[in-house]
């Protein structure tokens, strides 16, 4: 067909249009460059970017931009992530944090095993090959360790030329940079290893294909975390985040792997049967939920694994939270449950929006929604 006769390779996004032939040759070459030409359109100068405007007013509804800064950070932390992480740790980073995170994890994991152990509606055969994903289950915290040793992270930018005064041509090296190592993957056995995300960022995953989770080192300060907070501030911040991507190895789509990260039933059917119910109560749940300010309700089945990594996170934070403070520091219950949710409710419930995120909060509701948080608080200001 016409995309075989072009020979170009383009991503499975693209199968719609592949699926469709009567377009020649021309047309798709025209809509590559297009494509290329849209991705640069964001570095050029301001005649460019009015255009964009336009053209992203019409077709999202987006009424402002970014600053043109801080679209500058975000990119270059994107595309050099691991340059940019090496300076972020040498000044920002406290190494003690690693740690303590390790520890909260550690602590957190035994809660979850805690509530895994008194589940009343798993088959024991699950709840022991659960028990032993969990307790495999990786953890990546802060940064690689080759961040530290400049000679080993420069060889990763050996094939990178940047230079000073030439902006554009900075970024088409970038590109071209990326699309080498891109290529340099294929075929190869995967890394299990090898870190994929920046570590200057404010955010944290579940990996199923690796059963990992990770918590890069822009998320380990305030207000999430700090070294100088009392333990029920830390549970009630990147406590709950860690018990949200442990979560997530167990929810509507992390429970279809494995602990080594392969795609695999390992659940007996009534397990999964009722599994679902109660997947089914939160759908519902979630589902009355409305965004007054987008006037939109929330899609409670697309958006029912961050609901319950939310439901989970919480529950375990609390737990190890709740016996750190009632057995430990001997103040009365009230006070200390108290001291929790007050820090817990502003974290998930208080973050302030600006018109940008709005625009995205109603684009994120009525499409890709997936993995995203949609609901108004979550979308703006927690992106794991
Ligand atoms: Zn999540």
């Amino acid at each position: 067909n016409s995309f075989t006769d072009c020979n170009i390779y383009l991503s499975l996004k693209f199968s719609v249009i592949l699926k469709r032939n009567d377009f020649s040759c021309r047309t798709l070459h025209n809509f590559i460059l297009w494509k290329l030409v849209m991705s640069l359109m964001p570095h050029m100068i301001d005649e460019y970017q009015q255009k964009r405007v336009e053209f992203r007013k019409i077709l999202l509804g987006i009424l402002s931009e970014r600053n043109r800064w801080s679209h500058c950070v975000e990119w270059t932390n994107k595309k050099l992530g691991m340059a940019v992480g090496a300076l972020f740790i040498r000044d920002n980073f406290n190494h003690d944090s690693k740690e303590t995170a390790l520890e909260m994890i550690r602590t957190i994991r035994e809660a979850f095993n805690e509530l895994l152990a008194e589940n009343h509606w798993m088959d024991s055969g699950t709840r022991a090959v659960a028990k032993s994903k969990a307790d495999s289950m990786n953890e990546r915290i802060g940064y690689p360790e080759f961040l530290k040793d400049p000679i080993e992270l420069s060889k990763e930018y050996v094939t990178l030329q940047i230079t000073e005064n030439h902006y554009l041509g900075n970024v088409l090296a970038v590109l071209q940079y990326d699309a080498y190592h891109n290529l340099e993957k294929l075929r190869k056995p995967v890394d299990k290893d090898k870190w994929t995300t920046e570590p200057a960022v404010v955010n944290a995953y579940y990996n199923p294909n690796k059963n990992d989770i990770v918590f890069p080192a822009g998320i380990l300060q305030p207000p999430f975390y700090s070294q100088h907070f009392p333990k029920s501030l830390n549970y009630g911040g990147i406590g709950v985040v860690i018990g949200h991507e442990i979560t997530h190895g167990f929810d509507d789509k992390g429970r279809q792997f494995d602990k080594d990260g392969n795609m695999m039933q390992w659940w007996n059917n009534a397990t999964v049967k009722a599994f679902r119910e109660r997947a089914q109560c939160i759908v519902d749940q979630y589902s009355k939920y409305k965004l007054q300010e987008v006037d939109l309700y929330i899609n409670g089945r697309m958006t029912q694994g961050e609901n319950i990594a939310d439901n989970g996170g919480l529950k375990q934070s609390f737990r190890v939270n709740y016996f750190i403070l009632i057995i430990r520091l001997r103040i009365s219950c009230v006070s200390k449950l108290r001291m929790y949710w007050l820090y817990v409710m502003p974290e998930y419930f208080g973050v302030s929006c600006d018109a940008e995120c709005f625009e995205k909060t109603i684009t994120m509701i009525l499409t890709t929604m997936g993995p995203q948080k949609t609901t108004w608080f979550f979308s703006c200001g927690s992106p794991w």
